[in-house]
């Protein structure tokens, strides 16, 4: 497994690969892997004949009070789980090779990037379509592989994809998870006992949703009786909760057709968020 830690190698090596007429699968991460990422790696690699998987934990997309210094960084580990999975490539550039000192340009999409999650983390998401659209240029992938789990991410990826031509398709995969229902995250590891057994919340408010949506419960007491679920938690914090249009991220009020339901958390002090897809 080659490691690379410049752009101008990744793209080397990256326009080697399409001579040989190679397909390159892409799987953007920032490390502390786990079944979640070891998902869309597995997915690259069934669809393309090499993979590359980045590490890179991106200060732009972390608001000042965030985990930044804190986000776990297990390079060994990493390395090691990637190599069994056979991918082919890891990108991990420092901070200074993406964000040089004078750096002063971003790429926003201005849509999809509002409400949900950004009402608690305004500048995440131009903080992640900057940095994709770099990855993007240095590792020039034919697919890349993005979770569900951060479902207002991948849509804002796949509408920056389309807005600005980059010729990648990007393909969501589902949410893996513990077996008892908790959505597999890097920052899982911050929750201790107590908190990892309130953390189960998470999951049993979006099938408490699914419920209430099915038995035709109308959205504002759907909303209702999960806040109030949360309410008898004083150590954990109900942000949203939201039934979406899958594709727009549009509020859902009439249940038909494919429906999102996003939630987001604060679990002690993690925040957790997780999703879930039906079709009526
Ligand atoms: P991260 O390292 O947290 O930035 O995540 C890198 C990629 O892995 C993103 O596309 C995430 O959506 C995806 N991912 C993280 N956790 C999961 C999960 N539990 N199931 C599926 N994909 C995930």
């Amino acid at each position: 497994m080659k490691i690379l830690k410049t752009v101008i190698e990744m793209q080397n090596w990256s326009d080697a690969q399409r001579l040989k007429k190679r397909s390159i699968g892409f799987v953007p991460t920032m490390g502390a892997i786990h079944d979640g990422h070891s998902s869309l790696v597995r997915r690259s690699r069934q669809e393309n004949q090499a993979t590359v998987v980045s590490i890179f934990v991106n200060p732009a997309q972390f608001g000042p009070q965030e985990d930044f210094h804190a986000y776990p960084r297990p390079r060994t580990l990493d390395l090691k789980i990637l190599r069994a999975h056979n991918v082919d490539l890891v990108f991990a550039p420092t901070v200074h090779e993406m964000y040089k000192n004078d750096f002063s340009t971003c790429v926003e999409e201005s849509v999809r990037s509002k409400g949900l999650c950004a009402d608690t983390r305004p500048d995440h998401f131009r903080g992640v379509t900057t940095i994709v659209t770099k990855l993007f240029i240095a590792v020039n992938p034919h697919n890349a592989y993005f979770g569900e789990k951060d479902y207002q991410q991948l849509k804002i990826i796949q509408k920056m994809v389309k807005d600005l031509g980059f010729n990648i398709k990007v393909i969501g995969c589902p949410v893996v998870r513990e077996s008892d229902g908790l959505a597999r995250s890097s920052r899982n590891k911050y929750l201790d006992r107590e908190h990892r057994a309130k953390a189960l919340l998470v999951y049993s408010s979006l099938q408490k949703a699914v419920e209430m949506i099915k038995s035709k419960n109308k959205i504002s007491d759907i909303y209702a009786y999960i806040h109030r679920l949360w309410q008898q938690h004083d150590t954990c914090r109900l942000e949203y909760i939201r039934v979406v249009d899958p594709e727009t991220l549009e509020e859902k009020h009439t249940f038909v057709g494919r429906i999102r339901v996003l939630i987001a958390a604060t679990v002690g002090n993690t925040r957790l968020i997780d999703t879930i897809e039906i079709r009526r």
